[in-house]
């Protein structure tokens, strides 16, 4: 499916966004991980990673205007909002919704996969930016021109799959001198790459890259709306 073959919605004040699930959980991923956080989950995504555990958000959802989100998050009451996918930049109205989050105070973070342009984010936004390993099916879909607009504040996300997508992601780390511009986050996939063993492999080239394991599926498995 094209980007373009995602549904849109228009770019007004009316703007409206199709919506698979949001809820209150620990954020499992990142640099803020732990935090309680609302999770404004965007249907839809234009790749197909063969690990994909979102697979649900593919289609589906439910139509919510602008308000209605900001709304329902109000009522969460805490500081932290993440917008994941799905991919959310895959709607237009996705960029009104976070700057609108932010203007609201929130500490606000966007996970995308690094098929879209990040360029027109909101900049108080962190975001969490997927490089696609070839391991993930999908690493054709990289948009390599958004490492250049990467802030000290965002953040690079590598899922691997095996040691060849390790060894991979090592390269890519030096080419673009990724470490040194912004966090650098190293997941194992989850029943393809142990966890030891990519500590083990950090460990051993001292790689200044932080290691993260998905603390919500530690916590309460691989449930929708955990
Ligand atoms: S980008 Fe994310 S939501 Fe889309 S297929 Fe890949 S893992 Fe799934």
């Amino acid at each position: 499916m094209s980007v373009s073959a995602v549904e849109q919605a228009p770019e007004t004040s009316s703007a409206r966004l199709k919506l698979t699930e949001i809820f209150l959980s620990l954020q499992g991923e990142s640099t803020l991980v732990g935090w309680p956080t609302v999770f404004v989950r965007l249907t839809g995504c234009p790749l197909r990673c063969q690990y994909c555990d979102t697979a649900y958000a593919f289609h589906g959802g439910a139509w919510h205007t602008l308000e209605q989100v900001l709304e329902r998050v109000r009522a969460y009451g805490v500081r932290h909002v993440c917008v994941p996918g799905g991919e959310p930049l895959a709607q237009k109205a996705c960029l009104p919704l976070l700057g609108a989050l932010c203007d609201e105070g929130y500490v606000v973070s966007l996970e995308t996969s690094g098929a879209i342009d990040i360029a027109m984010v909101d900049p108080r936004v962190i975001r969490v930016v997927d490089i696609k390993t070839p391991g993930s099916a999908e690493v054709a879909r990289n948009r390599w021109d958004n490492l250049a607009v990467l802030k000290e504040h965002d953040q690079i996300k590598f899922v691997l799959c095996g040691r060849q997508d390790y060894d991979w992601a090592r390269g890519i780390l030096d080419q673009y001198g990724l470490t040194a511009r912004c966090t650098v986050l190293l997941s194992p996939s989850h029943g393809q790459l142990g966890a030891t063993e990519l500590a083990d492999w950090i460990v051993a080239d001292r790689l200044p890259v932080r290691m993260q394991m998905q603390l919500h599926k530690i916590l309460w498995g691989n449930e929708p709306g955990r």
